[in-house]
């Protein structure tokens, strides 16, 4: 036997589902060099435009003079500076939460978070739309794992009625692939009345939801007490790299104490995190920005639902357009990026069989002449292709 990786690659070409990674050849923007072509950007993450801001450039400059580059060593042994130290006590503040404990990617802090919490002879319960990161942690837990469905609180209930042990209820707060706000109020509740932890990952909802970019949980007026777990990351509406989980003091020491995807790695450069600490004050004092993302929200929907187009139930800058076909949604991406626009296409296994979607995002960067243009566009495409079958 032999690794059959040829066999496999033209499977998945087959299937219209190969990826490509698009070579940035400029700083993050609405306006980008991609491959060596110049277009207007609809799919990053980075929802207030901070990711090349000025200042936020300039803190990251500063920190590596002061700091120097690597983080040297993980937090326990001699790499938890004091940039790091200050950037955590800033996001529990932020947070209202006693401590906030701070990672290099979102991906390693779910897998922190959740392992840390449970183990074999205990309970996770997700939706089934998670991001991969919360489901890959569940089944690296060890715990029994199941998944209820989408935002159903109901479905909820019913496993929690079957849970044992220590049960975690896990939820994005803005689904990253939807767009959509998890039900927290009524999620929180279930969880609470049969004694459940509920932890939410909000890494598309901080510093694009709330009067003060506080996320979902600013959204809905929830506290400690209702979201005992809360983990945000910093490489979306920050701009910058890293995660963080917010929570009592005492969950914060658990994780220090015994998870291992935060103890077996080196910290984040300390510049990193001078930088986060910057746009984190860009993001709770200068609300125009999210102020003018809501009105590009408003336009792009009210165009699109004009033109025909598919919506998702989405207040968020994630406005996704159903397609369902693959191979459909790739070719709308071709033609739009003939026109010199950039949009994702995104496809199974990253979204359910047949929901095939084009994944607009925007940014507080855009201009409404930009949005727009992006709506022409998708007038002038759609036309291009055949009616779709019933
Ligand atoms: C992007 C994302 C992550 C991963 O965060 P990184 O810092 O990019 O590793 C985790 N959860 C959700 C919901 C995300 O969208």
């Amino acid at each position: 036997m032999t690794f059959d990786l040829a066999a496999r690659l033209a499977a998945r070409r087959a299937e219209h589902l190969f990826r490509q990674r698009p070579l940035l050849e400029s700083p993050q923007g609405p306006q980008v060099r991609v491959d060596g072509q110049p277009l207007l950007a609809f799919c990053s993450n980075d929802y207030l435009g901070l990711a090349s801001h000025p200042e936020v450039v300039r803190a990251l400059l500063d920190g590596a003079e002061r700091w120097g580059v690597g983080g040297g060593a993980s937090h326990l042994v001699i790499g938890h500076s004091q940039p790091h130290h200050v950037l955590e006590e800033a996001l529990a503040e932020f947070t209202g939460r006693p401590r906030a404990l701070l990672f290099s990617t979102g991906y390693m802090a779910n897998l922190a978070a959740v392992t840390a919490l449970v183990g074999q002879g205990d309970t996770v319960l997700e939706d089934r739309l998670n991001h991969a990161s919360l489901l890959d942690a569940g089944l690296l837990s060890a715990a029994r794992f199941s998944r209820y469905r989408h935002n159903d609180a109901a479905s909820l209930a019913s496993r929690l009625d079957k849970a044992s042990g220590n049960t975690l209820v896990v939820t994005d707060g803005v689904f990253s692939m939807d767009g959509d706000l998890a039900d927290l109020p009524a999620l929180a509740a279930t969880a609470k009345a049969r004694g459940a932890w509920l932890m939410v990952d909000d890494a598309h909802g901080f510093g694009a939801l709330g009067a003060s970019g506080g996320g979902i949980v600013e959204h809905f007026g929830l506290g400690l007490e209702e979201v005992p777990v809360l983990v945000g990351t910093l490489g979306k509406a920050f701009g910058t790299a890293g995660a963080f989980v917010a929570g009592s003091a005492e969950l914060i020491e658990t994780l220090v104490q015994f998870a291992r995807p935060y103890i077996y790695t080196t910290s984040q450069p300390p510049a990193v995190a001078c930088a986060s600490l910057k746009s984190l004050e860009l993001l709770r004092t200068e609300g125009w920005r999210r102020e003018h993302l809501a009105a590009l929200i408003a336009r792009f929907r009210a165009g699109a639902a004009e033109l025909g187009l598919t919506l998702m139930d989405s207040p968020t800058p994630i406005q996704p357009l159903l397609i369902g076909d693959s191979a459909r949604a790739v070719e709308l991406s071709r033609l739009l990026r003939e026109r010199g626009i950039l949009v994702g296409a995104i496809r199974p296994p990253t979204v359910p069989a047949g929901t095939a979607r084009l994944r607009v995002t925007l940014s507080a960067a855009h201009s409404v002449a930009q949005v727009e243009r992006l709506l022409d566009a998708l007038g002038e495409c759609q036309a291009l292709l055949p009616p779709v079958e019933q």
